[in-house]
């Protein structure tokens, strides 16, 4: 492998380095072909427009020559310059906001602006608006005192402002440093412990291959970055020393950091024996499934939503009109999709779930995880459910997930449908979606039908999807009563 002296740094770059070090490597040397598509970029591009359309103004331009102007608002200037080392740093300011102050071009300044997704400002965010603060500077020969952080509330566009700091600046050009030694190596940095990012990072596939072959700590269930590190300080720094620890050794040193860490020791060496061997072990051989065994019909149950609104758009149900064990042919098993185009429509759709919950009275509803159980019970609270209507529905849930990790130990990495599902052999109709797809699909429709009425044919997509999440837990169920 080559290393890359001449590469110069840009913000994407740099975005890159700060969720995972690996990445960045990976976006200079990897092979792009295993690169995978994935929905969260395009869902972010969508949401920085979205943001910057608000803040557009009467007064507007594009590139350096709109800021010689003095235009309020300035949309793509693409600039470099020596930050760290004689390196080219390269920034692409999609936007920038006239401000007070004085600039070479007048009685005036510009200062960085960019749009966030999620609950809170990061570090991400900070240092990118850092970079392109020092980046403006330079071109404006003016120090902008603030950045501008957009985000959405309830779709109303709501503005941050963020003082540019020396401290941050600091931090800024140590990452930038750090980014560089890097990307000069000629080995990728190692695979992030915290692999929650790895889910919607599209190198993911080949990073999992690595790490299931090497038997990497974090692709255990239930070790997150901070376990990994202490269970390295105590001497265990893969799967297969884990699961051959004796219970009481572990148990005795992880007490040392927390008792919390020594409770769950057990289920550590179960779950990393189960990956290492490729084996289901049964937790709770005595548990009895009546409930699902019994019932002479079920409701499946899942939802689909858009979290940056709040806004559950979609009310997916299946419906078994048989006892489970008759169910012979499952492309027959009707699917009712309740749409909630709005969210002030929802008192229609209340009726809707309501009737349907009634006709099927004495089936219970299967779901998987606690999403579903708290999004239509509080929907039922809003439209003003009785104590006895609430109570009633309650009795009917049974959560699939939480029967799964009560009776099963599994060899997977974690224990989302998707996961499970895969584990028992089922597959999803349309390959490479997940809930980030399926949002993307829900924007891409509703946006169609506020243009024009040839509507994209994404609502069907997104239909087949959340059947088939219904039918996923359907057979995860089935799974389980399977195996008494
Ligand atoms: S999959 Fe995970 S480890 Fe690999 S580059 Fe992405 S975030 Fe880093």
């Amino acid at each position: 492998m080559k290393c890359n002296k001449t590469k110069p740094i840009n913000d994407h770059l740099l975005r890159s380095w700060i969720r995972c070090r690996r990445k960045a490597w990976l976006e200079i040397y990897g092979d792009k072909q295993k690169k995978l598509w994935t929905a969260h970029s395009t869902l972010q591009l969508n949401h920085q427009i979205d943001c910057f359309h608000n803040l557009s103004q009467k007064s507007y331009g594009i590139g350096i020559k709109a800021c010689e102007e003095g235009k309020n608002i300035v949309y793509g200037i693409r600039l470099k310059f020596p930050l760290i080392n004689n390196r080219i740093i390269k920034g692409n300011l999609p936007i920038v906001k006239k401000t007070s102050g004085k600039s070479i071009w007048g009685n005036f300044s510009y200062q960085p602006v960019l749009a966030r997704q999620g609950k809170k400002v990061t570090r991400e965010h900070r240092l990118i608006l850092s970079m392109t603060g020092l980046l403006i500077n330079n071109l404006q020969k003016y120090q902008a005192q603030k950045g501008l952080i957009l985000h959405k509330e309830n779709e109303i566009i709501k503005v941050e402002k963020i003082r540019l700091t020396n401290n941050m600046n600091t931090e800024l050009l140590e990452s930038l440093l750090n980014l560089e030694k890097d990307i000069e190596s000629k080995t990728p940095p190692p695979i992030t412990s915290n692999r929650k990012k790895c889910t919607i990072c599209s190198w993911r596939k080949d990073c999992d291959a690595i790490a299931i072959k090497e038997g990497y700590l974090s692709e255990v269930s239930g070790i997150g970055a901070k376990r990994v590190l202490l269970l390295n300080k105590i001497g265990i720094n893969n799967i297969e020393e884990l699961a051959q620890i004796k219970h009481y050794k572990l148990k005795e040193k992880l007490d040392k950091f927390g008792t919390q860490h020594g409770n769950i020791s057990s289920q550590l060496i179960l779950q990393s024996q189960s990956q290492s061997t490729n084996k289901a072990i049964n937790l709770n051989p005595k548990k009895e499934l009546n409930n699902l065994k019994k019932a002479k019909g079920l409701l499946i149950y899942d939802i689909e939503s858009d979290p940056d609104i709040k806004h559950d758009f979609l009310h997916g149900f299946i419906r078994l009109p048989n006892n489970i064990y008759k169910e012979k042919n499952l492309n027959k098993i009707k699917y009712s999709p309740l749409l909630n185009l709005e969210k002030h429509t929802e008192n229609f759709l209340w009726k809707r779930i309501k009737r349907k919950l009634n006709q099927h009275k004495g089936l219970p509803i299967l779901h998987y995880g606690e999403t579903e159980p708290i999004s239509l019970i509080k929907l039922g609270l809003r439209q003003g459910a009785s104590s006895h209507e609430i109570d009633a529905i309650k009795k009917r849930f049974i959560d699939i997930h939480l029967l799964i990790r009560e009776c099963w130990c599994l060899p997977v990495r974690n224990y989302g449908l998707k996961s499970i599902a895969e584990f028992i052999g089922f597959e999803w109709e349309q390959s490479n979606t997940d809930g980030a797809r399926a949002l993307l699909w829900w924007r891409q429709w509703k946006e169609s039908r506020r243009l024009n009425n040839i509507y994209s044919k994404n609502l069907n997509s997104i239909f087949k999807y959340n059947r088939d999440d219904c039918i996923a837990t359907l057979m995860i169920a089935k799974w389980l009563i399977d195996q008494e």
